[in-house]
């Protein structure tokens, strides 16, 4: 997979794209350095995809679903198939974890012991709904005639991913993807491709044929040119509500079929009648989990007048408790930002604040000299209206803000363009179910923030997107309904027909 290069005196590997089952190299040879983002090395030397090899990889996923490859194998089949990946994957466990966290910079834990177990499960459970579609509707419902529904693969499918969760995200996308029988080419974030990479290695050893999984690796250009390309018939992009809205037009002149999992700006709603123990340890992890680099990460935290100054004080002694440092400690807790360009965009915004009160961190910590760092951050005194409150930070920035009651509660909540995922904290059950319906958010949790399940749906509302990750709806999400209908009784021969109404005069 790998070729060696050698850069500033670095001997690297370059790593080499995933076209038509074999490993290539870009023509034009242009390529980009990965660096681990907690010291600052140079870890590798990915290609920057040129629209040629993205043509490439779109030919290859056409010519293997327009083969019947992969879409007409049975079921069974393919279930087994995605099945030994994901058992390749789970084997291969400790050595992806490391990948993940070197190239991240998430602490080795949460690869470890959640993202990559939690990918694992993911493709298990597709493999296994591979099995389940059905057409929903057989029957007559026009005299003379059968009617069947069939649900059918889209096409090429082009999944474009981002940084935060690399392999998971992946796995999000190809697992409902491969399993509804479509053919895939995916693009990895330009920081983050190393574990995908290295799990298409592992789809190979599984036998999933040649062209049914492409990878290129690349940036803005690689995925314009594979969003824009005509034989992709279907858009599958989890990343910024801004490169979203770009995407949408750039699938505009060929109407394709688009999926987005895009930003998020997450209420946690805490009431007086909480168990406040339990909702700041819930916000210290909803928070801070992967640097706040989660699009469901706790960014809001409204708490009702009676319990703010408890909760604050309370929530601010146990953020200070994180531990900030090496990712591949076992006791690290949080883990640099991404890249120093995204440490500078939380300071921007933390800068341009105002009236902001920092209650806790607000800067790099000190005497970290390598690594783009940031400590857990907790603001007050900001307006609902500012850009702090407003837009997505993505990075360990919180801000704690009042409210009055029920009503403003839920309208607080829901005055952001996003609608991912927020959480509400009480005992009063009814209160919480209020409070559930009417918060516009695709995932309300009642006394929990951040846990999802592979049988359960994850996407937005609003700005946040449209469609569902896992579940039987995102199973559904990569199909397209066909109607086939039969004339049973030689209606055709019988001229003007095509209501269930009877025939115009
Ligand atoms: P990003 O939008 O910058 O990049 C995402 C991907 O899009 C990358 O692979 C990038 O190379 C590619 N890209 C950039 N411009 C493109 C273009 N014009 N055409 C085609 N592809 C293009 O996002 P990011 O910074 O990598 O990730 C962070 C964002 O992802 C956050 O906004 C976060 O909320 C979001 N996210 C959402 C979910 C969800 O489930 N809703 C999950 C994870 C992350």
């Amino acid at each position: 997979m790998a070729a060696t290069a050698t850069k500033a005196g670095v001997k690297m590997k370059t790593l080499k794209m995933l076209i038509d089952g074999q490993w290539v190299a870009s023509a034009r040879g242009t390529t980009r350095e990965i660096i681990n983002p907690a010291t600052e090395e140079v870890i590798a030397e990915a290609y920057d995809a040129s629209p040629l090899e993205v043509g490439q990889a779109v030919a290859a996923a056409k010519k293997a679903f327009d083969s019947g490859i992969w879409s007409g194998k049975a079921p069974v089949e393919r279930a087994a198939l995605l099945t030994k990946w994901a058992g390749l994957i789970e084997v291969n466990l400790a050595e992806l974890a490391a990948l993940e966290s070197q190239n991240t910079g998430k602490p080795l834990k949460l690869a470890r012991d959640g993202d990559i177990p939690f990918a694992v499960d993911n493709l298990r459970f597709f493999a296994a709904a591979a099995r389940l579609p059905e057409g929903s509707g057989s029957g007559e419902y026009s005299t003379g005639y059968t009617s069947i529904i069939r649900r059918e693969p889209v096409g090429v499918v082009a999944l474009v991913a981002p940084w935060n969760y690399p392999l998971m995200m992946a796995a999000w996308k190809l697992g409902p993807a491969l399993a509804a029988g479509n053919t895939c080419v995916i693009k990895p974030s330009e920081l983050t491709p190393l574990t995908t990479l290295e799990i298409g290695r592992l789809a190979v050893e599984a036998g999933i044929p040649a062209g049914v999984i492409n990878i290129v690796t690349g940036a803005e250009e690689t995925g314009r040119a594979l969003t824009s390309h005509p034989d992709v018939r279907m858009i599958s992009f989890t990343g910024d509500t801004d490169t979203g809205k770009k995407i949408m037009g750039q699938a505009a002149s060929t109407v394709k079929r688009l999926h987005f999992e895009l930003g998020g700006k997450a209420p946690f709603v805490v009431f007086e009648d909480a168990d406040l123990n339990a909702a700041v340890q819930g916000a210290v992890v909803a928070s801070f989990v992967n640097c706040g680099q989660d699009c469901t990460a706790a960014t809001r935290i409204y708490v009702e007048d009676g319990a703010l100054k408890k909760f604050t004080e309370a929530f601010v002694k146990e953020a200070s408790k994180m531990r900030v440092g090496d990712p591949s400690k076992p006791d690290t807790d949080m883990g640099p930002l991404i890249c120093a360009e995204q440490r500078e965009r939380v300071e921007g915004f933390l800068q341009r604040a105002k009236g902001a009160k920092v209650l806790l961190g607000g800067g790099r910590p000190r005497g970290q000299k390598k690594g783009y760092f940031f400590e857990p951050t907790i603001v007050t005194g900001v307006a609902q209206d500012s850009e702090l409150v407003q837009k997505e930070v993505f990075g360990p920035l919180v801000v704690i803000l009042p409210f009055k009651n029920e009503a403003e509660a839920i309208f607080l909540a829901n005055d952001v363009p996003y609608g991912l995922a927020g959480s509400v904290w009480t005992k009063d059950v009814q209160k919480a179910f209020r409070m559930a319906n009417g918060m516009r958010f695709g995932t309300v949790w009642i006394n929990d923030h951040l846990p999802l399940t592979s049988e359960m749906p994850h996407g937005g509302f609003k700005q946040s997107g449209f469609g569902k990750d896992m579940s039987k709806y995102a199973l559904e999400d990569y199909t397209i309904v066909k109607h086939v209908m039969v004339d049973t009784t030689g209606a055709a021969r019988k001229g003007w027909h095509y209501t269930a109404f009877g025939d115009p005069a």
